[in-house]
């Protein structure tokens, strides 16, 4: 089968390999589409680890054509998603409630092969039916919305309380209509393309910071009265945007680091600061236990997603896609890849 095989960071190829067969418990997707995600791009460019040789991918649907022979509830032709991040159950972390700190957590795409292939091999027990009424587009991004949850989780917004978050892509785009949704009265979307601030004004922002031309801090505490925001959520993954995010903050606020700043590189935070305005900075790692309310958020479509595909590629057009990814031209949000 066809398959895009990163090999080391920088090289990522799409050639032949085996094709998968299950285990007792697994099934064989056949991948009909698969979202190319930031993460994806971090594996690439090698600001994110990943178990080289492996096939990438994490965000795919499809329908499955092979059950292995202990698996209970899913039968051939079945349309499913999966969840990446499957956790074993067992390990002390799974036992206490904590599946995503997992000492043998399965990430597809990641650690073990994923989705940007023909077929891909998973483990029945992270295998979700797919809602009849959902469509596969919507369905592959169970995953990012399944980590926007766990961020609004995190966040824990109150009703009435002014929010920032901080990029414009595709989890931005989520992110604030997830916000809105769960209280926050005002959603401040800060973004360097004005593009992308139009698009999260369609979507509920209901205040947009250009940061090519402003200072966002300042900017933030301009339209708050010099009080500054409740709740900001990173979903750059910068340092830039990590310690802009601290000085925006209002006294008691709580910053979410929610993007993936390059691995190792280092903040500027001042204790004091942080003491004498009791703040609260936070991670949202990954999805835990959180698949079953995406699937219903995006069923219910309490979030609209499928206006953020921007382009939709056959596997061998990959790189092009990265490319874009990398590049960020005005127009592009995400990118679908359809094995
Ligand atoms: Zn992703
Ligand atoms: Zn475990």
């Amino acid at each position: 089968m066809k398959a895009a095989v990163l090999h080391k960071p920088g090289e990522l190829v799409v050639e032949e390999v085996p094709q998968p067969t299950p285990g007792p418990n697994e099934v064989i997707l056949k991948v009909e589409a698969c979202g190319l995600c930031g993460t994806d791009l971090k594996l690439f460019e090698g600001h994110y680890t990943a178990n080289c040789p492996v096939i990438i991918g994490h965000e795919m649907g499809g329908r499955i054509v092979e059950i292995g022979e202990e698996v209970k509830g899913l039968t051939v032709g079945d349309k499913v998603v999966v969840d990446p991040n499957e956790s074993c159950g067992a390990c002390d972390w799974c036992r206490s409630g904590y599946p995503t700190y997992c000492e043998d957590l399965a990430a597809y795409g990641v650690l073990r092969d994923g989705g940007f292939a023909e077929y891909c091999k998973v483990g029945a027990k992270g295998t979700y039916l797919m809602p009849e009424k959902l469509s596969v587009k919507a369905a592959t991004f169970t995953e990012p919305v399944s980590c926007a949850v766990h961020a609004i989780d995190q966040a824990a917004p109150q009703l009435g309380q002014t929010a920032v978050i901080i990029g414009g892509g595709s989890m931005g785009q989520i992110l604030l209509q997830l916000l809105r949704r769960a209280g926050a009265a005002r959603v401040i979307l800060l973004s360097r393309s004005q593009w992308k601030l139009d698009l999260g004004l369609q979507r509920g922002a209901t205040d947009v910071i250009n940061a090519q031309d402003q200072d966002p801090v300042a900017a933030v505490m301009d339209m708050t009265n010099g009080q500054g925001a409740d709740l900001v959520i990173e979903a750059v993954g910068s340092i830039p945007t990590v310690e802009q995010g601290v000085g925006m903050l209002k006294k008691h606020g709580k910053l979410v680091i929610f993007g993936f700043s390059p691995e190792g590189a280092e903040a500027r935070i001042v204790p004091f600061d942080i003491l004498r305005r009791e703040l609260t900075i936070i991670a949202s790692w990954v999805n835990p236990y959180t698949f079953p309310r995406a699937l219903q958020v995006l069923l219910t479509e309490q979030v609209e997603v499928e206006s953020l595909i921007s382009e939709e590629l056959p596997l061998d057009n990959i790189s092009e896609a990265l490319q874009h990814m990398a590049e960020k031209p005005d127009g592009f949000m995400k990118a679908l890849i359809n094995p």
